[in-house]
């Protein structure tokens, strides 16, 4: 991958602040440059008109070459200009440099003099003596008639010697600053596309079956939101998984209970010892009871996978309940006599509703088959059911374990199963109630549990009547 996020960000930082930081301090740099030259050609200007206007009110200063040259010598530690006095005719009169003796008497010409002495006041930066110089010439009258000029300058040198510092200093700065810049950008970079670059190793973990994988969260910035939110995923996956294995294992176990069971029965039968009539009868129960059972399994599950693809469908009539309900039971009396079990229903004759009569039985098996396996030998199974405004209610008790406190809000979740301790033989798929309440909620009603620990546990539905 060339352009990684890492490449991008170092980049989209760089580029303009190597394009925009040098443009922008060679712009500085030459308008201070331009501005400071304006500047002393303009105190030079104003110098110069100084000197002139003492010049026009004592002529006698200037009037020849010696006095010339005596004011030259009062101003030379006066200022840093170098100042020139010249004849009409451009000839060097005076000087406030030692240097320009040799020049005194010469002609001096440059255009700017020239100028001067035919017109009034040049100023600018060109050629001097030795170097370029900033200048101001301007012309001296008497009565109307040009008597001289004088020509104050300033070498460059000096000037542009600090402007060469100042741009040494400002590339210096430059470069700094892109290699500081470059230095933030690809720590920066690092510390987003360090987490990514863990977030996508840990994202291959999960599509490769690895649901224990979690990312380490450096920071409270968008990318650690990310990587917190994929960690919840992870978790959710991997609780998810459990659950499914746990399933899975809850189901192997449950259909190879009957399965064991019924094959205990039919190997008995198949040795042909068995010749008591009653014995007999009582096997061929017990193979048919987990038979029962198995059915039972097998159409929860197929139930679940069906619901699993559209929602639960009803087919409402208008039921008798009392007739339903004395089914139900009637189902149950040979395990109520094997078990030792009173069973008891208590259902008035008139209750009607309108309801899908195979899903109520199935929510009245689901409930009688818990009671049974929770209720000891001796102990009473009882189905009541009454009305109640615009509903009926249907109940199941049982004087059996009961359910610990802390278990209530659970049981009518799927696989739920119980506490461990319980032993293996009553401990179903933990379907059974959490389809119970799915059928009931889709007729519109209630389904709900009181139970105490050692005493018995009681579940009540209701239906509505219309
Ligand atoms: P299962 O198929 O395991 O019976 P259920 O959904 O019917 O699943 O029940 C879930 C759990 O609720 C059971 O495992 C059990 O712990 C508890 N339970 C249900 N009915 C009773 C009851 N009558 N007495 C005591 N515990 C019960």
């Amino acid at each position: 991958m060339i352009w990684t996020l890492r490449r991008k960000l170092a980049i989209s930082h760089v580029v303009p602040i190597l394009l925009l930081m040098p443009l922008l301090s060679l712009y500085l740099l030459y308008s201070l440059e331009d501005f400071y030259t304006q500047n002393l050609v303009n105190q030079l200007v104003n110098q110069a008109q100084l000197l002139r206007n003492e010049i026009q009110h004592n002529p006698s200063l200037v009037s020849n070459q010696a006095s010339a040259q005596a004011f030259a010598g009062t101003l030379a530690p006066l200022t840093d200009a170098r100042v020139l006095f010249l004849s009409p005719d451009a000839t060097v009169w005076a000087s406030t440099r030692e240097e320009d003796a040799s020049r005194i008497g010469s002609q001096y010409q440059p255009p700017a003099v020239t100028q001067a002495l035919i017109g009034g006041l040049v100023k600018g930066v060109g050629p001097g003596f030795t170097t370029d110089v900033a200048y101001a010439v301007l012309p001296l009258r008497q009565g109307g008639k040009v008597t001289g000029a004088l020509r104050l300058s300033y070498e460059m040198d000096d000037v542009r010697a600090q402007f060469d510092q100042l741009r040494e200093l400002i590339i210096a700065g430059v470069v700094l600053t892109v290699v500081l810049a470059l230095g933030l950008s690809w720590g920066l970079s690092m510390t987003i596309a360090r987490p990514l670059r863990e977030l996508t190793a840990s994202v291959r973990g999960i599509a490769g079956g690895d649901y224990h994988t979690r990312v380490a969260i450096h920071g409270r910035d968008e990318v650690g939101e990310l990587g917190d939110s994929f960690n919840r995923m992870a978790a959710r996956l991997d609780q998810a998984e459990q659950a499914r294995e746990r399933q899975l294992a809850a189901i192997a176990h449950e259909l190879a209970r009957p399965l064991t069971g019924m094959r205990a029965g039919l190997d008995t039968l198949q040795e042909g010892q068995v010749t008591d009539p009653g014995m007999l009868e009582t096997l061929l129960g017990g193979v048919g009871d987990e038979l029962d059972r198995l059915e039972r399994l097998v159409g929860t599950l197929q139930g679940l996978h069906k619901r699993a693809l559209r929602p639960l469908q009803l087919n409402r009539t208008e039921i008798s309940l009392e007739q339903v309900i004395r089914a139900c039971v009637g189902n149950f009396n040979s395990s109520a006599d094997r078990l030792g079990i009173h069973l008891n229903s208590q259902v008035p004759p008139e209750l009607r509703v309108r309801a899908d009569e195979d899903r109520v039985i199935q929510v009245l098996t689901n409930l009688l088959d818990n009671a049974f396996k929770f209720t000891p030998r001796g102990g009473n199974v009882t189905v009541q059911a009454g009305a109640d405004g615009n509903s009926v209610w249907v109940r199941v008790m049982d004087t059996g374990v009961g359910i610990a406190e802390e278990e209530l809000p659970n049981i009518f979740q799927q696989f739920y199963r119980g506490a461990d301790s319980r032993p293996p033989e009553t401990r179903g798929m933990g379907l059974g109630l959490a389809i119970s309440r799915e059928i009931i909620a889709a007729h519109r009603g209630r389904i709900w549990v009181e139970s105490e620990l050692g005493k018995g546990s009681c579940f009540t539905f209701t239906l509505p009547k219309g």
